[in-house]
């Protein structure tokens, strides 16, 4: 009998698991929290991935449960664990990736490389760590932050004020992330796949180029990356899944320092943008990856299929945009692009889909992806 993965959580990143799902013969289910998400087409339920009731009946007939996000909340995974279901990535390493203060604390204590932290309760310890890092610092809001939502540069400690006024009414401790602004060169970003049996395969580290908080393109391997830093980010990657224990994809965003040192900024505990290159670009992509790793199947070979690849995202524009057309031209005049799309109504700035081209020549290879990504553009 076909082996079952039920996925919580109905956006695109459990969409693109379906297709490698499809030709590995196993069943995929979706919970999607409403009609006509980008993940639909598998979805076998509808429902509040926070209510216990619904996940626990989702998860009735499926071999692993996973997510497309890190938001279903630790009481739920919980009780799956509770009701005997399996779980990847577990609620012990998810937890690391659902709250950056969190994070912070167990990386620090895995002595991985990070920027100056501390969690801060009040105003005045907020400027007690301004004061200390020239007067300049991001402050982070640990829980449910995306695409930079929930980042902010301050310069004063009263310009977060009305985060303490929110927190105060908060359940988890009520405390703020503050980091050293760090000078960065570039960022980067890291994959591992491990499987709850304990293999872990290293993707190449890529550069991810963003813009206003939102990734904008990826390119793969990153560029000018030296061997040492290559190695030390395929290291801090498997260092950080063995060390909380991830079972599935892992992404780990890093920064390189203008002094070549990295830093850890963030993970991922599923899928990442930072991946969508291996569709094309590698022996396994990172959907069909997260699948073998999440049913404890041999993991495939993570390596690139070309020189380079360059991944760049489509945002949306006003919600009256046509898409098919523009989808259509963007074929029409690249036919070495590989151009996927999310089945998402647009929105101004939601991401909608990405193209994707490969081959030999770094320079050419960005100026088709990002020619291609053009045609959405008004
Ligand atoms: P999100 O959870 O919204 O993705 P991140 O923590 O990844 O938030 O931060 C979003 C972006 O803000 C990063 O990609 C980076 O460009 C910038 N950023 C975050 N932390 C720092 C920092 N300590 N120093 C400098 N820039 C930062």
């Amino acid at each position: 009998m076909a082996l079952r993965v039920g996925v919580v959580g109905g956006g695109q990143l459990a969409r693109m698991m379906i297709a490698p799902a499809v030709e590995l013969g196993i069943e995929i289910r979706v919970l999607a929290e409403e009609a006509g998400m980008s993940a639909s087409l598998a979805a076998t339920a509808e429902g509040d991935y926070r209510d216990v009731d619904t996940v626990l009946a989702f998860a009735q007939d499926v071999d692993v449960v996973t997510f497309d996000h890190e938001h279903v909340p630790q009481d739920v995974l919980a009780a799956l664990v509770g009701g005997g279901v399996a779980v990847h990535p577990g609620p012990d390493a998810l937890r690391h990736a659902q709250d950056k203060i969190v994070m912070r604390t167990r990386l620090a204590e895995l002595g991985m490389p990070q920027p100056d932290w501390a969690a801060v309760s009040n105003t005045d310890e907020l400027q007690v760590f301004l004061d200390a890092h020239g007067g300049r610092a991001v402050v982070k809001t640990p829980r449910g932050g995306y695409d930079g939502k929930g980042v902010r540069v301050i310069g004063a400690a009263t310009e977060a004020d009305d985060w303490f006024a929110a927190l105060a009414e908060d359940t988890h401790g009520g405390r703020l992330l503050v980091e050293e602004l760090v000078d960065f060169s570039r960022e980067l970003a890291q994959q591992v796949a491990r499987r709850p049996s304990g293999d872990v395969r290293a993707y190449p580290v890529v550069e991810t180029v963003q813009r206003g908080g939102v990734c904008a393109e990826v390119l793969a391997p990153a560029p000018h990356a030296s061997i040492r830093c290559s190695d030390v980010a395929a290291q801090i990657g498997v260092a950080i899944a063995e060390g909380l224990g991830v079972t599935g994809m892992l992404a780990v965003e890093l920064f390189e320092t203008t002094d070549e040192r990295l830093l850890v900024n963030e993970l991922a505990m599923r899928p990442h943008n930072s991946g969508h290159w291996t569709q094309d670009g590698a022996v396994t992509s990172q959907f069909e990856q997260h699948l073998r790793a999440v049913l404890d199947l041999p993991l495939g070979d993570p390596s690139p299929r070309a020189p380079w690849s360059v991944m760049v995202n489509i945002l949306g524009g006003p919600e009256s945009d046509a898409l098919d057309d523009r989808f259509a031209a963007a074929m029409e005049a690249h036919p070495a692009a590989k151009v996927h799309t999310y089945g998402k109504a647009p929105r101004p700035g939601r991401k909608v889909g990405h193209v994707t081209v490969s081959g030999d020549d770094l320079d050419d290879v960005a100026y088709e992806a990002r020619a291609a990504a053009s045609h959405f553009l008004d």
